[in-house]
Order: structure tokens, then C-alpha cells, then sequence
């Protein structure tokens, strides 16, 4: 036998829901949105990836999708700040030499 997890009466193991209260007895699985760092790195390493899991997750994992987010635009942005760097770099070079 198990309990309900709600009003603790006693219902059958594979019971789904609680006879006596109704209560669903199956444990959904948490959602994990812990802002998580690495989907940042992620998104950093290639926005295009942090670009979709900003958009799939923006209504499930707001934390989880604005690190993805925040990681694309940073990825971005350094992306262009290199090119950049190199454009003037390049470009230094041919005007010296
Ligand atoms: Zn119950």
C-alpha cells in the first residue's frame, strides 16, 4: 500500500489519482531553471544554439533562457569585437607596411 501524498489516506500502489481526495499521485519531474551557467557558456561558444534555447525556453526556464540568451549576445558581440579588432588590425598593418 501507499499513502496519498496529500490527505495521506491509503490507496493502491499503482493508484494515479487519490480515491479520497483526487489528488494526482504522480510525481511530475521537476524542471530544472537554475539560471544554468553552462547553457550560457554554451550560447557564448555558438549563439546560434543560445539564440533557440532562448526562444524554446523563454516560457518553461525564464532563469535557464536568459543565461542561453545572455550567452548568444555575448558570443555575438565578441564575435564581432574580434572581427573588428582584426579588420583594424589588418587594416594598421597595410597602411605601416
Ligand atoms: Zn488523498
Amino acid at each position: 500500500m501507499a499513502f496519498c501524498k496529500k490527505c495521506g489516506a491509503e490507496i493502491d500502489d499503482q493508484a494515479v489519482i487519490c480515491p479520497k481526495c483526487g489528488v494526482s499521485q504522480v510525481t511530475q519531474p521537476a524542471t530544472v531553471d537554475n539560471g544554468g551557467f553552462l547553457w550560457g557558456m554554451l550560447g557564448c561558444c555558438i549563439p546560434l544554439v543560445g539564440l533557440i534555447l532562448f526562444l524554446v525556453w523563454k516560457d518553461t526556464k525564464p532563469k535557464t533562457s536568459k543565461a542561453a540568451g545572455i550567452g548568444a549576445l555575448v558570443g555575438v558581440i565578441c564575435g564581432i569585437a574580434f572581427y573588428v579588432l582584426m579588420f583594424i588590425i589588418g587594416f594598421s598593418s597595410a597602411v605601416y607596411y
